[in-house]
């Protein structure tokens, strides 16, 4: 790798495309003729304009994203979406949302403090291992809206099949699949993802809403910033963005178009998720934690005979220079996160070395 890098395997903050990296090192000092860097620019000024209505405009192109839906850029990350969308479209108060791990859990929890959270289907009989049929979910006529966490970071798991939400509107978690393989926008009232998963740097959230759910009738409770109105309204330049990660956000989509767009992504994501997938189907020591139907082409959870052996195999893959393998602490074993920006070349060297550890250890 050059520079010295790492093959980084950690679920996020995550790696970059390196050509965006040596873009942005190269516009450090002076973008674009300015004088300066992003970090020190205005966000009311014409070079500034000019990155954010590009990063809207290329995002609207490589997700095909038709015209009544308004992008927003939004601080907070991912997680003060969990409180935005329910405040936000919780009209009477009901909703309804798919389990499927972690950070469906999280959501849950969160919308209980602004209303009824009706659990639809869940797979935590299961440990989270699979995705549950939600073609024929019991929803109730006075429900606002349908959630689902589309891809699990933490268990492993993606909807493939978008749930039947009988007429209610989808809003959809993207965070760790974000841009990751095409998507019908219009199958969505509601798309939002933090970008440091598969995007750009933390602390930024993108959400794509279609523009009759944004209110003007919220209650006055809701915080001026948190109200999408306020976003929309301003087009996303309410008070000072998170320049910096709109920018970078903005050379990731152009990387991606001149890959080929999103159809393009999703074959390279496939075919390198496949060499993790078969290697560890046909392991005698490793096994994937997430059936097949239902796996993540991001985020690979996998487990040793134990847990002693999953922590030895931690140590081992660290010291050969593949970083953030450990699982998550809420479920073990370990993790390959093998989002866009991770090469193929990362994960065929991460198979090799299993292959010998496996072959010395069975
Ligand atoms: C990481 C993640 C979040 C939370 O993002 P933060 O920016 O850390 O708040 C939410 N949902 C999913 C699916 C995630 O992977």
């Amino acid at each position: 790798m050059k520079y010295g890098r790492t093959f980084n395997f950690s679920a996020g903050p995550a790696m970059m495309p390196e050509p965006v990296l040596e873009e942005i090192r190269d516009e450090m000092m002076n973008m674009g003729g300015s004088g300066m860097c992003v970090m020190e620019m205005s966000h009311r000024s014409k070079v500034f304009e000019d990155i954010i209505h590009e990063a809207e405009k290329d995002l609207r192109e490589l997700m095909n994203i038709p015209d009544n839906y308004k992008v927003l850029f939004i601080q907070g990350g991912g997680t003060l979406q969990f409180a935005m969308v329910p405040m936000n479209l919780m009209k009477n108060g009901v909703a309804c949302y798919v389990e499927t791990g972690s950070w469906s859990k999280k959501a849950i929890a969160e919308a209980k403090k602004y209303g009824e959270v009706k659990v639809v289907a869940s797979s935590k009989d299961k440990n989270f291992c699979y995705v549950p049929d939600c073609s024929d979910l019991d929803i109730p006529d006075n429900a606002d809206y349908v959630y689902i966490c589309e891809n699990e970071t933490i268990n492993g798991t993606t909807f493939y099949n978008l749930p039947d939400t009988k007429g209610k509107i989808l809003v959809s978690d993207q965070s760790s699949m974000f841009l990751s393989r095409p998507c019908n926008v219009s199958d969505y009232g509601l798309i939002w993802a933090g970008v440091q998963k598969n995007v750009g740097p933390a602390g930024l959230a993108i959400v794509i809403i279609r523009e009759d759910l944004i209110r003007d009738d919220l209650p006055t409770f809701v915080p001026t910033y948190l109200s999408y109105k306020t976003h929309a309204d301003a087009a996303s330049l309410y008070n000072t963005p998170n320049c910096w990660a709109i920018y970078c956000c903005g050379k990731v989509f152009k990387y991606l178009k001149k890959l080929g767009g999103l159809e393009a992504m999703n074959q390279i994501n496939v075919d390198k998720a496949s060499v993790l997938y078969d290697f560890l189907d046909n392991s005698k020591f490793f096994k994937a934690a997430v059936v097949k139907e239902d796996r993540s082409l991001m985020n690979v959870p996998f487990v040793s005979p134990s847990a002693e052996q999953d922590a030895e195999v931690v140590k081992a893959t660290k010291a050969a220079g593949f970083d953030n393998l450990k699982g998550h602490k809420s479920v073990g074993g370990l993790r390959a996160s093998i989002y866009n920006a991770m090469p193929k070349e990362g994960v065929e060297a991460l198979v090799d070395f299993l292959k010998k550890y496996e072959a010395e250890h069975c």
